[in-house]
């Protein structure tokens, strides 16, 4: 804060400390003189992604502009109006839904890997400026008795259990919201390149359908069902934690209104996103069980366009903390700063 006060900005931006505080707003909250000290914390990281962002004109993309939003959603919309104007329909589909009749499946994941990989790289390299910045005495961390593995290790763990997050006095009910977010992002990972590798590498044409193929695929009815089975389960729990967990640190910022902060709009702009994915993700299978194409497939360009959205602009949106802090506390731990 004193550094903040003294306008040491390239200073605090190269600083990993600024990454040990994890949001928590409990020194805001009872801050006498309602000095705000996380929203400074806050908008400080916000600036340091923007600083390291590669390429740095995407480095906008994933903030909380309304034209940067605009922009950002527009990209997806002009995509996959072209991927939808080149799928050989040019109206509701007739018959059963099926999204890829509209959105050819191939042409989907071709866009979607091409952007993961690319949002991966870009990140990748990010982090990589992120890391010189914050590295400002390379010798000392050479000879710390902390190594790179171990310190990734032990902060790995923290992250998974929410270890220093949980120990939060007035923000307690946000640990809960931040595990489920978590759980369902990895469990809708899993189904995602689950059906990316067999419907796309095994070439199982339908493997979600029980029919002549699926026979041929598993053999029997019954080993067919459990798949089946095991792969919608896996989906809807994913969902369900998601849409669970974003509605629990929505309610929470509404409860926090009243110290809501300029950094806010940056944390809503990414909530609004993930919960639209999950609306729509679980109204797009609602819609297609109830057989509605007139409300089915709009649902399901909308889901796609936020999961764009969430995907290429990960290395810049807030979700990109996750990354920035594991690297910060990452090297912390090596630095003996945590
Ligand atoms: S009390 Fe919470 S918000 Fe404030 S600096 Fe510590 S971790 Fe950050």
């Amino acid at each position: 804060m004193h550094m903040a006060q003294w306008g040491l900005k390239d200073e605090l931006l190269k600083d990993a400390n600024i990454w040990l505080c994890h949001n928590c707003n409990d020194c805001s909250k009872n801050c006498p003189r309602g000095a705000a000290p996380a929203d400074v914390l806050a908008t400080l990281r916000k600036a340091v992604i923007r600083e390291n962002a590669f390429p740095p004109i995407l480095g906008g993309l994933g903030d909380s502009k309304p034209l940067n939003i605009l922009i950002a959603l527009l990209i997806p919309v002009i995509l996959l109006t072209v991927v939808f104007l080149t799928g050989g329909h040019f109206g509701i589909p007739e018959g059963d839904i099926v999204y890829s009749k509209l959105f050819p499946l191939i042409k989907i994941d071709i866009l979607f890997t091409t952007t993961f990989v690319l949002a991966a790289i870009f990140f990748a390299i990010s982090i990589m400026n992120f890391w010189k910045n914050i590295n400002t005495e390379p010798e000392k961390l050479r000879a710390s008795d902390k190594k790179l593995i171990p310190a990734l290790i032990e902060t790995l763990i923290e992250f998974a259990t929410h270890k220093k997050f949980s120990k939060c006095g007035e923000s307690k009910n946000r640990y809960l919201g931040h595990m489920l977010v978590v759980i369902g992002f990895v469990l809708l990972a899993i189904v995602t390149n689950w059906s990316l590798i067999t419907q796309d590498i095994l070439d199982w044409k339908s493997p979600f359908v029980l029919d002549d193929h699926a026979m041929e695929i598993f053999g029997s009815f019954a080993t067919a069902k459990i798949y089946f089975t095991l792969f919608k389960l896996t989906a809807n729990v994913g969902a369900i934690s998601l849409l669970l967990g974003i509605g629990l640190l929505i309610l929470n910022r509404l409860k926090e209104r009243s110290y809501t902060s300029l950094t806010s709009s940056f944390d809503w702009t990414l909530l609004g996103i993930i919960f639209t994915v999950c609306v729509t993700g679980i109204l797009s299978e609602f819609t297609r069980v109830a057989n509605i194409p007139n409300i089915a497939y709009p649902i399901y360009f909308v889901h796609l366009v936020t999961v764009f959205y969430v995907i290429a602009y990960l290395p810049y949106s807030k979700l990109a903390h996750m990354v920035y802090r594991l690297t910060a506390i990452t090297y912390a731990k090596m630095a003996n700063l945590d």
